[in-house]
């Protein structure tokens, strides 16, 4: 004969077994989430292509530089060699070689800007690579504690499943219809004890005397009349 209070058993252990459940979810939901390490991996990357497209308007500027650089020369060689005589044309060198000056000013500065920039990016870089490898480091190690804890708990089910079937088995159909009903409804919870104050530990509500009275006998299925929890007497 199947006893009400064995109901409880089954209760603790659905506890137990849903407690398990939620916290495997939790362990593939976190497992899953890879979003702090994906968000650090951007902004090295961003930076890495940052630094990468200071290179090409640097080593033009450095072109240019060098450009300018050998036509002053060249007009440097025509003024003082005593090649150009004709007045005009010494003032045309001595102009174009005003204004190839002030280019390579500009130029240099924009160099310069180039370079600072890029001393910048790098630091930035630098320090994003260290953040990007530190939360890297915790990712892996995180993921392999909660590979491990999965194992632990996944290996933990069946033996609390197979109970669960020994528990199930020695219920009466009704009993059990009514508690997997109200387990579904009530948050997990089909069964909950009464104190000897007659309260119900599922809702806190106090059930009158004679329903407690039949609680305390245990011979039947009795439900709270608030929470509908099937009642066992503690
Ligand atoms: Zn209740």
């Amino acid at each position: 004969m199947p006893s009400i209070r064995d109901l409880y058993d089954l209760q603790q252990l659905d506890w137990d077994i849903q407690n398990r459940e939620e916290e495997l979810a939790d362990i593939r939901a976190r497992a899953a989430d890879d979003s702090r390490r994906l968000t650090a991996k951007r902004q090295l990357d961003a930076l890495e292509t940052k630094l990468a497209g200071l290179a090409r308007p640097r080593r033009q500027a450095e072109n240019n530089i060098e450009d300018i650089e050998r036509r002053i020369a060249e007009i440097d060689v025509r003024l003082y060699d005593g090649s150009v005589t004709n007045p005009r044309e010494l003032e045309a060198y001595q102009e174009e070689r005003a204004n190839l000056s002030g280019n390579r000013g500009d130029e240099e500065d924009k160099l310069l800007e180039l370079m600072i920039e890029a001393d910048d990016t790098q630091a930035l870089l630098d320090k994003a690579r260290e953040i990007f490898e530190r939360i890297d480091g915790e990712r892996s190690r995180e993921l392999e504690s909660l590979k491990a804890r999965h194992a632990e708990v996944s290996s933990e089910l069946p033996e609390f499943k197979e109970r669960r079937g020994e528990l199930v088995s020695e219920q009466a159909p009704m009993t059990l219809a009514i508690y997997e009903q109200v387990r579904q409804l009530r948050g997990g919870q089909g069964a909950a004890l009464v104190d000897r104050r007659g309260l119900c530990q599922g809702c806190r509500l106090v059930i009158p005397t004679t329903e407690l009275q039949r609680v305390r006998a245990g011979d039947q299925v009795v439900q709270c009349g608030s929470c509908s929890r099937i009642l066992i007497y503690a």
